[in-house]
């Protein structure tokens, strides 16, 4: 597993926690293709929120989800992962079985527009809130562009704070490349 892209790395690790009928949410959702992923792994039974604070981006994602027939899966939500509780039906709260974050720009996008820490620290915690007790977070962490450093440095220091997480963490490799992380409730 250790060869595979970090993307796939993520893939497969969720799956492994995921059935039909799950409700789960890509809280970055980009070109859509981590979205397109949860939205097969859910089926017709389940749902994705799909959280990106550009237009652009959710909407390279509805077309990928239209191309292969899944739209109907899929909530697009045109604002920031860290009001994340504001979108999802309270009677979900405790039982969303996956939130996947890829931190950073988007590809063929404003390279400028990137993942904050603030924010990504803030959906981190409301996801906690809303995770079911088996569910996971995957946490895609690029670091070569301007902030993606200091990103990955809050990120690390909010988990060794975090007594209650567990963290199946891949090997990492050299600076710069990226990072991925999957939490688990401890
Ligand atoms: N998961 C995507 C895919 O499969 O193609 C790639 C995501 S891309 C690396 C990061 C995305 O995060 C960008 O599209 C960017 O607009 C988005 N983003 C930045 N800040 C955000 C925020 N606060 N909430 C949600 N999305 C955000």
């Amino acid at each position: 597993m250790d060869r595979l892209p970090l993307t796939r790395q993520a893939h497969h690790t969720l799956e492994g926690c995921l059935a039909e009928g799950d409700h789960v949410v890509d809280a970055t959702a980009g070109n859509g293709h981590d979205t397109l992923f949860l939205a097969r792994q859910v089926g017709a039974t389940g749902h994705v929120w799909a959280f990106d604070i550009q237009a652009q981006a959710l909407q390279a994602t509805r077309a990928r989800l239209e191309a292969e027939g899944l739209a109907s899966r899929v909530t697009p939500v045109h604002s920031g992962h860290q009001h994340l509780a504001q979108y999802l039906p309270e009677n979900l709260r405790g039982r969303i079985k996956a939130v996947m974050f890829n931190l950073g720009y988007l590809p063929g996008g404003d390279h400028g527009i990137v993942t904050h820490p603030r924010h990504t620290l803030a959906a981190l915690e409301t996801a906690l809130d809303w995770l079911h007790p088996d569910g996971m977070i995957s946490l895609m962490m690029y670091r070569g562009h301007p902030g993606g450093q200091e990103e990955h440095a809050a990120i690390e220091a909010w988990l060794r704070e975090r007594r209650d997480i567990v963290c199946d963490r891949t090997r990492e490799r050299p600076f710069p490349s990226p990072v991925l992380k999957c939490l688990k409730r401890a």
